[in-house]
């Protein structure tokens, strides 16, 4: 398809995803919630709803909902009714799946998302509710039979769906990684997409440029990364706008995405959609959130990156792209303020993480949970490099592979015993300087005539008499003094 023809119209998408909360037990009752345990060996006969079972709430879900709807600046609600979804399944035993239908615990809201460009687009929310997780059916592990597994069923969830503001795939891309941060930073959720703990379903059409009305509305489920998510949206909006020219018209159905063909294919169509004729659910009495539980949880929420990217920029005087590097992950900014407790040298600090130790840990494979050497350690260097006894290169080239082979080890320790501690004694430099000097009298007349570049020879034949010992920033400040 031609660009031009592509440029004709513009897609319109709004994005949907559920996000396992991070709670100990499932959302009514105390079943645990651990994954990768034996199959059906974390439910009971609530989680499987027996007749005769009640269930009840869980109050760390309902508090995790209210965190992330506080960190997308939404309105709460005071007054909660749940509902029954009534559909019949494999993986829900129940027949229905407790949700929120007409009262969401969270309504209204926006964040900010940053563009490759550089730009910036509000994106709005339309509402986070909570509801339960189904079962886990398996279509894979077995030659004839389905398996399902129960140890989901009941596990909490929020559902954020987001107002239709999403022109291309790489908005939504950005959008679920700023998601993905978000509950990341908030212990929310893990953000394991490839796990399911996080899940998007995209919903896409197109319209003419220009044109009031939005288009017939796709909805594709089943992408289980962010790159996959924003191929779907890609494909997608590609296969629309072919249908359309090629005079057909876009069909109201769920699409899945095929992730080896990169390509979406029918699941269902409108025909053979569900009424799930929601109803009030009776079970569980109205929820009720007053202001002062919102505070609490408002005055208890972490640090989200825009904070913390502001105050490493302002107090800490880091670069943007180096404040922004070390938010990427919690754990990282979590090491790095941790660093910043030991040393006053923040920029070191950064350029520690940014620089050798995220080296060491693409090399090998890992992530700073998994990192070795204690932060005060790397305060340790730092604060020996500053006090003049240890050379930049000779810490991050020789000191530090020790440090991560040793981590019990101090640096100073290693320092010293690789012979590497420099002498910042202005006693004990003196002498080789003048040793030095007295080896080169022509060249100290050049020197004079204004050949300043001599500098470095004279400071590297100190250095090389002290055995690389000799601090060069001292050497070169006693020889400027007795030349000049
Ligand atoms: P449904 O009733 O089918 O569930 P909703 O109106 O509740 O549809 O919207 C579900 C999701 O689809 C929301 O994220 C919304 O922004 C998005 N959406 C609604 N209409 C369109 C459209 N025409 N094109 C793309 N996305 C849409
Ligand atoms: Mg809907």
């Amino acid at each position: 398809m031609s660009d031009s023809i592509k440029d004709k119209y513009e897609a319109v998408i709004g994005l949907e995803i559920h996000s396992q909360l991070l709670t100990r037990s499932k959302a009514f009752c105390s079943d645990s919630v651990e994954y990768g345990l034996l199959p059906n060996t974390q439910t009971s006969v609530i989680s499987l709803g027996h007749p005769g079972t009640l269930p009840k709430h869980n109050k760390r879900a309902i508090e995790l909902a209210i965190c992330m709807g506080l960190a997308c600046n939404c309105q709460i609600r005071e007054y909660n009714q749940y509902a029954r979804k009534n559909y019949f399944y494999a993986d829900l035993t129940k027949g229905y799946q407790i949700t929120q239908d007409k009262t969401p615990i969270c309504y209204e809201g926006h964040v900010e998302i940053e563009l490759k460009d550089g730009s910036t687009k509000q994106i709005n929310l339309e509402r986070i509710h909570m509801e339960e997780d189904t079962g886990k059916s398996m279509h894979d592990q077995d030659l004839y039979s389905s398996l399902i597994d129960y140890n989901r069923a009941g596990t909490p969830l929020i559902e954020i769906v987001t107002k239709p503001d999403f022109r291309t795939g790489e908005e939504a891309y950005a959008f679920i990684t700023l998601i993905r941060q978000m509950v990341r930073y908030l212990d929310i959720c893990d953000g394991n997409m490839e796990e399911g703990s996080l899940r998007c379903d995209a919903n896409v059409s197109v319209r003419l440029k220009g044109a009031s009305e939005y288009g017939t509305k796709v909805e594709v489920k089943n992408m289980n990364s962010m790159r996959n998510v924003q191929r779907a949206i890609d494909f997608e909006i590609n296969r629309q706008i072919e249908l359309i020219e090629a005079g057909g018209k876009v069909m109201q159905e769920t699409r899945t995405f095929d992730a080896m063909k990169n390509i979406t294919i029918v699941m269902r169509t409108k025909e053979g959609a569900n009424d799930y004729r929601y109803f009030p659910e009776p079970d569980l009495p109205p929820l009720v959130v007053n202001e002062a539980w919102i505070e609490k949880i408002r005055s208890e929420m972490p640090s989200l990156p825009k904070e913390l990217i502001a105050k490493y920029i302002k107090e800490y005087k880091l670069t943007e792209y180096d404040a922004r590097v070390i938010t990427d992950f919690k754990e990282t900014a979590a090491y790095f303020e941790q660093i910043c407790h030991h040393t006053g040298n923040y920029k070191a600090a950064a350029n520690w993480i940014n620089g050798a130790i995220k080296s060491y840990m693409n090399e090998q494979g890992i992530d700073i949970s998994m990192f070795p050497v204690k932060p005060i350690a790397i305060a340790d260097i730092i604060n020996i490099i500053d006090e003049g006894k240890l050379s930049n290169s000779a810490a991050s080239q020789q000191v530090f592979p020790m440090m991560a082979k040793h981590p019990e080890r101090s640096p100073l320790e290693i320092a010293t015993e690789l012979n590497l501690i420099q002498d910042s004694n202005a006693d004990s430099i003196e002498p080789l300087i003048d040793e030095v000097l007295a080896k080169y009298p022509e060249k100290i007349i050049e020197y004079k005539e204004g050949k300043k570049t001599l500098m470095g020879l004279f400071v590297g034949e100190v250095m090389k008499l002290s055995k690389g010992k000799a601090d060069p920033k001292i050497t070169n400040e006693l020889l400027r003094k007795k030349l000049d």
